[in-house]
């Protein structure tokens, strides 16, 4: 809302607008493009029906526009989710949530209707290490055990910890993480008899989806020990497998940033190469967030990593390290853009899309109702202009 601030949305870097658009408008340009694909498993089967990336998912249920056809088996009834980051926890807890419980969130439309007809009776979140080397964060795994319809449980014996893990754990000192295994060691309990169950299990890799007639129908699993490797315990397969019975596979195993056209990029991390929000051999263009730093960390990490590349841009600014615009007015950037793309939304368009989404949700427990499709958003503009 800041009168020097201005949101152009529905622009796409690289079709509606180059770099050499942004040097002839600014004096220095910031990329906070984050990690847009997932990373793979790399075993047979992974390209079977039924088998996701959990970030398209996690974009189907939120409403983005471009994922609102993708269809989803949720007449299976067991389903496991690969990983056990915070995105593993959101995949498995959409699963796991009553009708009631998602029908208070501000889910897309599309999506409650499908999984208020979900046969899912089953999931499991499949880490290939311990409790102790789980990403999730406390807060996260918490509500796992707090959910209305599902019981959540885990094996005694893999959650219990190596020797390894208690060096770890012991030399850390560090209360979160004592934490952190508390709460899942206290997941070993009897099933309270909900409709649904949630298993965490630890120290298992999937090394292969079996099929029938081209669609996911099991998972063959190796167990995993620990072993030292530098300052990272590795998970090591043994001779032992396991095969897990599941119609539907998501994997969240991690997101890789993509190379945006005319920067340097690293292949390697996923990110494009800075020096504190710097970008490598690029004055006056400097990145924030994942593609600054690969894809970790929760909101709270994003803050003084945005606020480091804040102070680079200022202290460059301030000795003329900055590109020199032709014209770098601001009716000048927004010609250039509305040539490219007529249906340009601005921020009082956005404040439109939310006040309308809000009052759709009037009289119901949800907090707002969604517009998924970009015909229903831009249709809406066209209504309020
Ligand atoms: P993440 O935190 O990096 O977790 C990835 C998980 O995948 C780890 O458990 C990792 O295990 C596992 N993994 C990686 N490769 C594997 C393989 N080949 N086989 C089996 N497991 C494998 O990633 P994320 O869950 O996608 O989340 C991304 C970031 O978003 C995180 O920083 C997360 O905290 C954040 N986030 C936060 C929230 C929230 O605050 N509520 C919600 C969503 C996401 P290893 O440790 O063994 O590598």
């Amino acid at each position: 809302g800041h009168e020097r601030f201005r949101f152009f949305g529905n622009v796409e870097y690289g079709s509606h607008i180059s770099l050499s658009d942004l040097r002839r408008h600014y004096h220095a340009v910031c990329f906070a493009t984050g990690a847009q694909t997932d990373r793979r498993l790399g075993i047979p089967g992974e390209d079977l029906a039924g088998s996701h990336p959990a970030t398209d998912f996690v974009a189907w249920y939120n409403g983005h526009p471009d994922y609102e056809d993708l269809t989803f088996n949720l007449d299976a009834e067991s389903v496991a989710v690969v990983g056990v980051g915070n995105v593993a926890v959101d995949v498995a807890r959409i699963l796991c949530r009553t009708t009631d419980e998602l029908a208070r969130t501000d889910i897309a439309d599309h999506a409650l209707e499908a999984l208020s007809e979900s046969r899912v009776t089953r999931v499991y979140m499949l880490g290939r290490r311990g409790p102790a080397q789980a990403a999730f964060t406390n807060a996260e795994v918490k509500e796992l055990g707090e959910l209305d319809g599902a019981d959540v449980t885990v094996l005694p014996d893999e959650v219990r910890l190596d020797e390894f893990s208690k060096a770890d754990v012991a030399a850390a000192d560090d209360a979160k993480l004592v934490r952190k295994i508390e709460i899942v060691q206290s997941f070993v309990r009897k099933s309270s008899g909900k409709p649904r169950s949630l298993c965490l299990r630890f120290l298992v890799s999937p090394v292969e989806l079996t099929g029938t007639g081209g669609a996911v129908s099991g998972m063959k699993l190796v167990r995993n020990r620990l072993e030292r490797s530098g300052d990272r315990l590795r998970a090591v397969p043994t001779d032992s497998f396991e095969d897990l019975d599941v119609q539907l596979v998501f994997r969240s195993v991690g997101y890789h940033g993509v190379a945006l056209p005319d920067l340097p990029f690293d292949e390697g991390d996923g990110i494009v190469p800075n020096d504190g929000g710097r970008v490598t051999g690029e004055p006056g263009i400097y990145v924030s967030g994942w593609i600054k730093r690969g894809p970790t960390g929760i909101i709270g990490t994003n803050k003084p990593d945005g606020a480091e590349t804040a102070r680079a841009i200022l202290s460059d600014l301030r000795v003329g390290r900055s590109w020199s615009p032709a014209a770098p007015t601001a009716e000048a950037a927004m010609n250039t853009v509305r040539t490219a793309q007529p249906h340009l939304v601005t921020y009082d368009d956005w404040q439109a899309i939310d006040e309308s989404e809000v009052a759709r949700a009037q009289g119901t427990e949800r907090p707002r109702v969604k517009y998924v499709a970009r015909e229903s958003l831009l249709e809406l503009l066209d209504r309020t202009a």
